[in-house]
Formats: structure tokens, C-alpha cells, sequence
């Protein structure tokens, strides 16, 4: 475990064919009952294995147990009907059938907790859980009960505490919120957004992290980046918020990306988890580039707060060149950890699973 520039993915890892179509999102899974537990089990533990083989320092469970980020945590609350489906616009980006809030939302159960606990037990070094942000949950929904998007995050806020909570004493070390909803709502972002993500982060002594980006590489995605010109300047308004909050660390995407990267410095003070590994393309990146990435990136941020990352979730891509972006990471990482202390770059291969 490299406690300088230590290097993680942001979320999703492709699941192995056995267990849901491949280079897919969302993509059905193919067993059932009991044997889909097991099979989750069994991919999270692959999963936790092939970071460490790349060379990773904090361990995430790859999303091996969730087929979309947000909707496998809604399913398990109480209050949310997914059989009267509403069609929305998500994001204000693309229009799809989402489930309906038809009373008050609770969460009857752990949701994740059980998975965390098989992670756990693949690995000494740290792990790390996304969960959803409040926000990215309530517009993933059609609302018939609250009939306020603020009255509706807040309840989430307090459900994903409750899980957080267990999550960490469950041994997850860092637990992660992701918003991409933050990069398109800033009134919301700034009047309430924050503050409700805060909440849902109260009283944590796990690390956390929140991670807003500009989305997977899909077509949705690809083509509204096409109209925010060639600088994205959205995150102006959300960093300063995000400086100020009481969330740990920041998660932001940066090669291949059209984020100017002198805002970053607008985060100075803050962890910053930086995004050197493109998930929109299928080309490795080489670790002199993710080093290139990640020097420009330490003239705004302090190197003892630098978290080198991929820029987004890795399930659509096929699993050899999830495989091999992580080792450009590692390396990448290995090469700018050698420059800052004045030694030979060497991937840490001591850290091993528990016997
Ligand atoms: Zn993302």
C-alpha cells in the first residue's frame, strides 16, 4: 500500500460473461437465486484480486453485486413502486421509464452491508464503497409522494447514512458518493445540494469522497459533451461549494476530459481523486501519459492529497483492457511517486489477501 499517490478505481469494474452480459451497462444478470449470490461473491472476489494484481492501492468492489448504480440501491427501499413506471428526462440529457415514489421512503434492510463484508474479507489494504448521492437517487425517479425534489433527497440523505453507517462498520475504510447530478443542477447544487450530501456523510469517520462527473462514454453522454464547447467550465461553480463542505476528498475526471485543469486549484485544501485513465475508449493509456496527467495535475493540488484514479466506471469495457488500464495506473502512479521522493519506481507487490 503506497501511502503517497495512492491509486484507485472510481466505481464499476466489467463482470466476468458467467455473470452478466458483457461490455454492457446495466446488463441482465445470467444466474439466479442463489446462484446469482454466489456468483456476485465469487466476482467481487475476482474483482478485489485483479486490482491487486495491476497494483492498486485501495480495493473497490468493482460494482460486482449491482447492475445500475442507482436503482439496485432504490429497489431495496420501501415507498418506491417499480412496477408504475413514469418516463423522465435524466440529467435534462436523455429521456427513460423510471420507477415511481408513491409514499414514504425507508430502507427496510441493509443493502449492501452482507457485500462489503466479502470485499472485506479478500484484502488487508483499504477498501472503498460508492454509494449514490441523494440527488443522482431523486432523479432517477418519478416523485408522486413529496412533491419536492429537496423534502425527497433528504429522506435519501438519511437512508444513505443509515447504510454508510453499517458500511463502515462493516471495515469499509472510504465511502463514496457519486453526483453526476451535481454537474447539471448548480441551483440545486448550491441552494441544497451540498448540504444534503453532508448529510448523508454525518458523523463518518470513514474517509469520503464525492464523485461528479461528466458521465460514462455512452452516446447520451457523448453527444450533450459535444455541445458544452471546447472548455467545460461547470465545475466553477460546484468546487467552491465542494472546498467548503465537509466531504474528504473530490472525484473528478481529467485525461481526455476538456476541464480546464487550473480548476482544480479551486479545491486546494481538499483531496482530490484525478481521473488519469479514460473509460471512453478502449485504447491503454501508457503510464509515461497517466505520469503526464498526473504532473500537470500536482500544480494544483498538494502531492499528500493526490488520489490518481480512472475518470469514470469500467463495466462496458472488455475485461483485458479494464485489466490493463489499471496496470497503466499503477505504473503511471509508480512513475510520479519515484520522481516525488527521489527513488526508483517499483510497484508495491507486498500486500497480499487475508489468509
Ligand atoms: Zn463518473
Amino acid at each position: 500500500m503506497n501511502s503517497l499517490l495512492p491509486t484507485a478505481i472510481v466505481g464499476s469494474l466489467p463482470k466476468p460473461a458467467w455473470l452478466a452480459e458483457p461490455e454492457q451497462l446495466w446488463s441482465p444478470w445470467r444466474l439466479e437465486a442463489a446462484a446469482l449470490v454466489e456468483g456476485k461473491h465469487d466476482a467481487l472476489a475476482i474483482a478485489a484480486d485483479e486490482q491487486r494484481r495491476a497494483g492498486l492501492d485501495i480495493i473497490a468492489d468493482g460494482e460486482q453485486t449491482r447492475q445500475h448504480f442507482v436503482t439496485t440501491f432504490i429497489e431495496h427501499l420501501r415507498g418506491v413502486d417499480f412496477e408504475h413506471r413514469e418516463t423522465v428526462r435524466i440529467r435534462d440529457r436523455y429521456d427513460a421509464s423510471v420507477p415511481t415514489v408513491v409514499g414514504a421512503v425507508s430502507r427496510e434492510r441493509p443493502v449492501f452491508v452482507e457485500d462489503a463484508r466479502t470485499l472485506r474479507a479478500q484484502t488487508n489494504q483499504p477498501i472503498k464503497w460508492a454509494l449514490p448521492g441523494p440527488m443522482t437517487m431523486i432523479d432517477t425517479l418519478a416523485d408522486k409522494h413529496y412533491g419536492s425534489r429537496e423534502e425527497l433527497a433528504r429522506e435519501f440523505a438519511k437512508i444513505l447514512n443509515q447504510e454508510a453507517k453499517e458500511l463502515e462498520a462493516a471495515g469499509v475504510d472510504i465511502i463514496q458518493f457519486d453526483e453526476p447530478a451535481f454537474n447539471v443542477f448548480f441551483d440545486d447544487v448550491r441552494d441544497w445540494g451540498v448540504e444534503v450530501l453532508e448529510l448523508a456523510a454525518e458523523g463518518l469517520r470513514a474517509e469520503t469522497v464525492v464523485h461528479i462527473c461528466y458521465g460514462y462514454g455512452i452516446k447520451a453522454n457523448t453527444d450533450w459533451k459535444a455541445t458544452l464547447g471546447p472548455e467545460w467550465r461547470q465545475y466553477e461553480e460546484s468546487f467552491p461549494l465542494l472546498q467548503r463542505s465537509s466531504i474528504d476528498t473530490v472525484s473528478l475526471e481529467r485525461h481526455n476530459s476538456r476541464v480546464p485543469v487550473e480548476l482544480i486549484e479551486l479545491l486546494r485544501g481538499k483531496r482530490v481523486m484525478v481521473g488519469a485513465v479514460d473509460v471512453a475508449t478502449h485504447e491503454i493509456e501508457t503510464p509515461e501519459e497517466v505520469a503526464a496527467t498526473l504532473r500537470d495535475v500536482l500544480r494544483f493540488v498538494d502531492s499528500d492529497k493526490l488520489i490518481p484514479s480512472t475518470n469514470c466506471g469500467m463495466a462496458p469495457l472488455p475485461r483485458t483492457v479494464a485489466r490493463k488500464k489499471m496496470a497503466a495506473l499503477a505504473s503511471g502512479a509508480a512513475i510520479v511517486r519515484a520522481e516525488l521522493t527521489g527513488t526508483s519506481a517499483s510497484l508495491d507487490s507486498t500486500a497480499g489477501p487475508h489468509a
